[in-house]
């Protein structure tokens, strides 16, 4: 395994940026010295790196790596380096702002802002009924916030339709782990990827990614990595074996390695026996469907390379899966995961040192709320349509059970479809940027321009949704509140405020105490709490016996460890890394997982003389989702100020087009125009790929609005398109 961290210049970086220096003016001015620190935890990725942020009167100056921290050991990436200047970037949110009769927004007291949203919300349900009222939240919120946030949707505003745009990242990976295990919950640690002989990573670019990442891959000496991607991306240069694989043919990937695995008496029969359901079933279908011929076609890798990665992770002793967006973003997204689960099953490769099927998730705090908050599941990960479970946690609130929802409410894109059509007339949209990350961009406008009623929450204004806004709400953000996160290996960290936050800036959470305030439920809903360490005590209570049970957690543990992976019951001591289903138990109400069959199928916006080409979207180290936060940082903007098209030499030469030429992307749905190009044979003929950051070049314009319809995330990776010369207008 080639160690490609170190090439990124991380350390270097570290070392210019982290104690007040200047990398621009090559010196530490007396102004941006701390005078005091603060531990805090990254507010970007799901990595969960740990940070030390230097203070200076109500400013963070400088921030630098937690020297032993368990998940990032002093290191921290370029996006976390530089996190303390989006705090005092031009474009915070200052100010409640309303639309007036002219049109415009203006600035009125929180007294007024809180009038309006909760008048104009209960005058929308008045009129339209309960569920004519959404809600689309985010994963970058704290855990106390997605808690309280849950609490007031369903039980002060009485509707189900609260969803968050981690359903554009994660809910094939919540989705398929239902499917396979009976819950969500990612089993593994990232201390797997130090200690597997195997590692398979699938759709995952973490170098880009989830950076701090790589050092555990990079102490793994002996591991043996394989990474399946189209493109010859950072993370596939480190690896052992690169498999690129034709896109969308990932299932085909992975019913092949099972294959061969079965053909080659590489199953662990004992474990299969005892603990999944199915096996006889899988067998049959993946020797007759998936032979090696076949995958080879599907693919387009050769026969020898796919039975070499299926005997490899067959021979393993501790065997690795891991993927992210390359799985997910797609309409086969949770069958994608129950595929993954299966080759790990298979195997036995779940619960022990170095196996696991791991997914990486995204946002810093999508684990949060898909933990606490009211969107794929109750809290504490309890089945909306299991009685008892609606009746713990009516107990555990004291209300009545009639009040928690036997169904969820609307996902995310069925929100936006509802717009459109008229079910949806008010609209609540806290920390995300849908002009931009929504796929299909005339929809989503269509849908906002449909509103009777737009309110956008955010610590950034204006931002490209907040435009469309008749109410935007000024929040706080990283730095300036406190909390938790939780990371991909289910590590709760502790986050906390360093600074205040800007002019009339509010926490979510003093926000959302507010609106309950001005609602008049606040004491039904949040009854005694001052602050969100009693949001969190009163959380402990409610995943307490769960599988995410936080009971044995305090605040002043989670900053003393440097985080606490759950499950933490009550009476838990010590920092032991943890893992699910150790035992073999899973979630199910007969203990088994389930062995699921699924087929490779087209992605449904498929190439012909029109659009010959495909598009891939995806991100790139220096930037975070639409930029909001990092284009506000120069380091990061400097370093990518601008969107790119990659296209391989074949297909450039074959159009004509140079470098750094211009082009337009057209797609069935729209065009993106005069995105510089790139040949480069990181991707592969036929295939073009643009990182998803940019409004001013927005990939979105073009992408496809089919979603997975199990978990109802968007097939971002695959569409088809032409490209052209810009000129040619
Ligand atoms: Fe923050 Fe993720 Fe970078 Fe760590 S890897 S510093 S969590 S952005």
């Amino acid at each position: 395994m080639k160690s490609l961290f170190r090439l990124l210049g991380f350390d270097t970086l570290r070392k210019e940026y982290a104690y007040g220096d200047d990398p621009v003016l090559g010196y530490t001015s007396i102004r941006r010295q701390a005078e005091r620190w603060v531990r805090s935890t990254c507010g970007y990725c799901s990595v969960g790196c740990g940070m030390d942020l230097g203070v200076r009167g109500n400013q963070i100056v400088a921030v630098k790596g937690w020297d032993g921290h368990p998940v990032s050991h002093g290191k921290l990436c370029p996006k976390g380096l530089s996190e303390h200047h989006t705090l005092s970037a031009p474009d915070r949110a200052q100010h409640p702002m309303l639309r007036n009769k002219n049109g415009k927004l203006q600035r009125v007291s929180w007294p007024e802002a809180l009038a309006a949203l909760t008048a104009r919300f209960r005058e929308s349900q008045r009129r339209h009924g309960a569920h004519s009222m959404g809600v689309i939240s985010t994963g970058q919120l704290l855990t106390e916030e997605f808690y309280a946030l849950g609490k007031l949707i369903q039980l002060g505003f009485g509707t189900r339709n609260y969803c968050g745009n981690t359903t554009l990242c994660m809910a094939s990976a919540v989705s398929g782990y239902k499917r396979s295990f009976g819950s969500d919950g990612p089993p593994g640690a990232y201390e797997d990827f130090r200690t597997a002989d195997v590692t398979l990573l699938v759709g995952a670019n973490i170098a880009d990614n989830h950076p701090i990442l790589c050092q555990h891959l990079d102490a793994n000496a002996g591991g043996y990595l394989m990474v399946a991607d189209p493109r010859v991306t950072k993370t596939a240069m480190m690896a052992n074996l690169h498999l690129p694989l034709k896109p969308r043919s990932d299932i085909a990937l992975l019913n092949g390695m099972a294959h061969v695995i079965i053909r080659n008496g590489l199953v662990n029969r004992d474990y299969v026996e005892k603990h999944t359901e199915g096996y006889a079933r899988l067998r049959q279908f993946l020797l007759e469907k998936y032979p090696l011929e076949r995958v080879a076609a599907l693919t387009g890798l050769d026969p020898q390379t796919i039975a070499h990665a299926g005997r490899m992770f067959g021979h393993a002793r501790r065997g690795m899966i891991a993927w992210t967006m390359g799985v997910n973003h797609s309409t086969q997204g949770a069958e994608t995961v129950s595929a993954i689960a299966n080759l790990s099953l298979l195997t036995g490769q779940v619960g022990h040192s170095g196996a696991s099927p791991f997914s990486i998730t995204g946002q810093c705090n999508a684990m949060g709320t898909r933990e606490a908050g009211f969107t794929s599941s109750l809290p504490g990960y309890r089945k909306f349509e299991k009685k008892s479970d609606r009746e713990e946690l009516a107990a555990l609130w004291r209300v009545s059970a009639d009040r928690i929802p036997e169904a969820r409410g609307l996902a995310y894109p069925d929100i936006i479809e509802a717009a459109v059509s008229g079910g949806i007339k008010s609209l609540w949209i806290i920390a995300t940027n849908p002009i931009v990350s929504y796929p299909n961009q005339e929809q989503v406008k269509k849908a906002f321009r449909n509103l009777d009623f737009l309110v956008v929450q955010d610590g950034f204004h204006p931002t490209p949704t907040s435009e469309y806004a008749d109410l935007v709400l000024p929040a706080a953000i990283w730095g300036e509140k406190e909390g938790t996160y939780t990371n991909s290996e289910r590590r709760v960290g502790k986050a906390n405020a360093a600074v205040k936050p800007p002019a009339e800036a509010r926490s979510d959470f003093d926000i959302f105490f507010d609106v309950a305030a001005t609602l008049g439920c606040k004491d039904e809903l949040f009854p005694s709490w001052a602050g969100p360490e009693d949001a969190f005590n009163e959380w402990r209570r409610v995943s307490k016996g769960r599988l995410c049970d936080y009971s044995g957690m305090t605040y002043a543990a989670l900053e003393a460890e440097g985080g606490l992976q759950w499950p933490y019951p009550e009476g838990t001591t010590g920092n032991a890394v943890s893992r699910l289903y150790s035992n073999g138990r899973f979630e199910f109400e007969d203990g088994k997982a389930r062995l699921h069959t699924v087929e490779n199928d087209p992605f449904p916006d498929g190439t012909d003389t029109r659009y010959p080409m495909i598009l891939n979207t995806g991100r790139t180290v220096e930037h975070w989702h639409t930029r909001t936060k990092t284009s506000q940082v120069a380091i990061l903007e400097r370093m990518a100020p601008n969107a790119w098209l990659e296209m391989n030499p074949v297909d450039a030469k074959a159009l004509a087009l140079e470098s750094h030429a211009r082009v337009d992307i057209v797609s069935r749905r729209g065009a993106v125009r005069g995105v510089e190009l790139r040949v480069t044979e990181i991707t592969a003929p036929g295939q073009v790929f643009m990182p998803f950051h940019f409004f001013e070049t927005n990939v979105n314009e073009v992408t496809h609005d089919a979603f997975d319809p199990i978990s109802r995330e968007p097939n971002y990776k695959q569409c088809a398109v032409r490209v052209e010369p810009a000129a040619r207008r």
